[in-house]
C-alpha cells in the first residue's frame, strides 16, 4: 500500500485525489509513514510536521465533499527547504544560528502554496544558509543520496531533493543561486527547475546571495514540476524584484512537442574535467532529441571559463552583507558568555556560523572592501554582464542550450569537504544561468555503471519556462528515465 502510493506518479496521484479514488488523509498518512520509515537512512527532513499536515489534508478533504473550489495542488504533500518561512513553522537554515528560530510570517511562496491547497509535510534539510553543493554543510548533520547512501545528495537544497528522490514527498521547494536545485536534482535522479529570476517571489525566503537567488519545484516528473511552478509563480509586490508578468499554464501546455526546435550544444561544456560515463549520457540524450526532430547546433559561451570565480565573489560579497543582521541582537544565537558589545558579537557569530559560512563571509568582506573592491567586486560585475551577453547571443539562434548539470556523478560524504575548491568546481555548468537570470531545468537521463542518476540540463531565455518545459517533456515521453527509484523508494 505504501508504496502503491508513493510510487504513483504526479499525474496519477493528483487524478485519483481529484476523482476521490484517494483522500489526501491517505495520501497525507502514507508519505508521512514513508518519512519515518525511510528517513533515518537519508535526513532529508529537519522537521516534519505530523499534526498540521493531517490537520491540513482533513481540511481539503472536506472542502472536496462539500463540492467546493479547491486548488490546483489540492492535498498533494509538498516539503519546504528549511529557507522559506511558513508562519509558526521553524526555518533554521540548517544553521545553529537559527536553531529556534519560528517563522511569524508566510513566504510569497509558501502563501501561494497554501492558496493551492497543498499540504506542507515538513522542512527539508539544506547546507548551512544555502551554501554548499554536497548537503554536508548543515547544522543539523548530513542528508545522503537515495541511490547510495554513502554518497553525498547534492546541495544546497539537499533534502528536497532526497525526499522527492526516495518518495517520501511528490514535490519539493528549493532555492537556486548557483545550482542547488538542478545539481542535487541531477545527483538524486528527479527534475528540478530553477526559474528566470523574478519569476517567483522572494518574500520570506532567507537570503543567501539577493542578485543570484530564486525558488523552483522539485518533482519526480516535468508535469509536476510544471504544476508546482505555476503555483507559485506570479507577481509579489513584497519583492521588489518580482517581476509582473502574466503566468503561462505550463501544466496545460507542458505535453506540448516543439515543432522545429533548435538545441545549442555549448563546446565549453563538453571540455576537460568532465565524467567521460556523463558526456556519454548527455550526448545520447541529444540523440534522442535529434529522432525527435530537433535540430542541434553548436554554439559558445566563451566567457564560461569566468564563471567560478565570478560567482564566488558575487555570491560572497552578497552574502557578507545579508548575513551581517546575525549579530546576536536583532536575529539568532546569542552566546551566553560575553564582556563587552563586540564580544557578544564576536562569539555570537563565532560559535552560530559554521566554517563554510565563516569562509564565505570573509572572502566577501574581502572582495567588497576598500582598496580592492574594484579589483575584485566591481571587475566580478562586469563578467557577469559579458556573461550574460554569451546566453543572449547563443539563444537567438536557438531555443534551448543543453549540457550536462554536473561534471561528476554524485561522490562519497567527505570526500571533497576538506577541499572546499574542488567543490566550488562541481558547480561550473549550474552558475552561470543564476549570474545570467536564466531559467534553467535537470532530467534524467541515464545512469552510470555503478547506478547513479545522471542529469540534463536545458537552459533558456528569461521567462522561457513554458518553451523549456515543453522541451523537457518531449524527452521525458521518449524515455523512461524518470520512471526508476532507488531501492529504499519501495521499503
Ligand atoms: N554551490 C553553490 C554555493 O555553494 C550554490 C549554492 C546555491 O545555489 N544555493 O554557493
Amino acid at each position: 500500500m505504501a508504496s502503491h502510493i508513493t510510487g504513483l506518479s504526479f499525474s496519477e496521484l493528483v487524478a485519483k485525489l481529484a476523482a476521490r479514488e484517494l483522500s489526501s488523509v491517505d495520501v497525507t498518512a502514507t508519505f508521512l509513514d514513508a518519512i519515518a520509515r525511510r528517513d533515518p537512512k537519508i535526513g532529508a527532513f529537519l522537521h516534519v510536521d505530523r499534526d498540521g499536515a493531517m490537520r491540513q489534508a482533513e481540511g481539503v478533504d472536506a472542502k472536496r465533499a462539500a463540492g467546493q473550489f479547491v486548488g490546483s495542488l489540492a492535498g498533494v504533500p509538498v516539503a519546504v527547504k528549511d529557507v522559506m518561512c511558513a508562519v509558526g513553522q521553524p526555518a533554521t537554515c540548517g544553521s545553529k544560528m537559527l536553531k529556534s528560530f519560528i517563522a511569524p510570517y508566510d513566504s510569497g511562496a509558501v502563501t501561494k502554496l497554501k492558496q493551492a491547497d497543498a499540504v506542507l509535510i515538513g522542512r527539508t534539510n539544506m547546507d548551512e544558509f544555502a551554501m554548499g553543493s554536497s548537503g554536508e554543510n548543515s547544522a543539523f548533520g548530513p542528508t545522503r543520496n537515495p541511490w547510495d547512501t554513502d554518497r553525498v545528495p547534492g546541495g544546497s537544497s539537499s533534502g528536497s531533493a532526497a525526499a522527492v528522490a526516495a518518495r517520501m514527498a511528490p514535490l519539493s521547494l528549493g532555492s537556486d543561486t548557483g545550482g542547488s536545485i538542478r545539481q542535487p536534482a541531477g545527483l538524486c535522479g528527479i527534475v528540478g527547475l530553477k526559474s528566470t529570476y523574478g519569476r517567483v517571489s522572494r518574500y520570506g525566503l532567507i537570503a543567501y546571495a539577493s542578485s543570484l537567488d530564486q525558488i523552483g519545484p522539485f518533482a519526480t516528473d516535468v508535469t509536476g514540476a510544471a504544476m508546482l511552478l505555476e503555483a507559485i509563480a506570479g507577481h509579489d509586490p513584497r519583492d521588489s524584484t518580482c517581476v509582473n508578468t502574466p503566468v503561462p499554464a505550463y501544466s496545460a501546455t507542458v505535453d506540448q512537442p516543439l515543432a522545429g526546435l533548435k538545441i545549442g550544444v555549448p563546446v565549453e561544456h563538453f571540455a576537460e574535467g568532465l565524467d567521460p560515463e556523463i558526456e556519454r549520457a548527455v550526448r545520447e540524450a541529444l540523440a534522442v532529441y535529434k529522432s525527435l526532430g530537433a535540430e542541434l547546433k553548436d554554439v559558445h559561451l566563451p566567457h564560461s571559463k569566468y564563471a567560478i570565480a565570478t560567482y564566488y565573489l558575487i555570491a560572497t560579497s552578497e552574502a557578507s552583507s545579508n548575513l551581517s543582521r546575525y549579530d546576536g541582537v536583532h536575529y539568532g544565537h546569542r552566546a551566553a558568555q560575553f564582556g563587552s558589545l563586540i564580544e557578544m558579537y564576536e562569539a555570537s557569530r563565532g560559535e552560530g556560523f559554521g566554517d563554510e559560512v565563516k569562509r564565505r563571509i570573509m572572502l566577501g568582506v574581502f572582495a567588497l572592501s576598500a582598496g580592492y573592491a574594484d579589483q575584485y567586486y566591481t571587475k566580478a560585475l562586469k563578467v557577469r554582464r559579458l556573461i550574460r551577453q554569451d546566453f543572449d547571443a547563443a539563444l537567438v539562434d536557438v531555443d534551448v542550450i543543453a549540457g550536462p548539470v554536473t561534471p561528476t556523478p554524485a561522490y562519497k560524504l567527505g570526500e571533497k569537504s576538506s577541499d572546499p575548491l574542488s567543490m566550488y568546481l562541481g558547480d561550473i555548468y549550474t552558475i552561470s544561468a543564476n549570474l545570467a537570470g536564466l531559467p534553467g531545468i535537470s532530467i534524467p537521463c541515464g545512469f552510470t555503471t555503478s547506478s547513479l542518476p545522471i542529469g540534463l540540463q536545458l537552459q533558456a531565455a528569461p521567462f522561457a519556462e513554458e518553451k523549456l518545459l515543453r522541451a523537457a517533456r518531449m524527452f521525458e515521453r521518449a524515455t523512461d528515465w524518470h520512471n526508476r527509484s532507488p531501492a529504499i523508494a519501495s521499503t
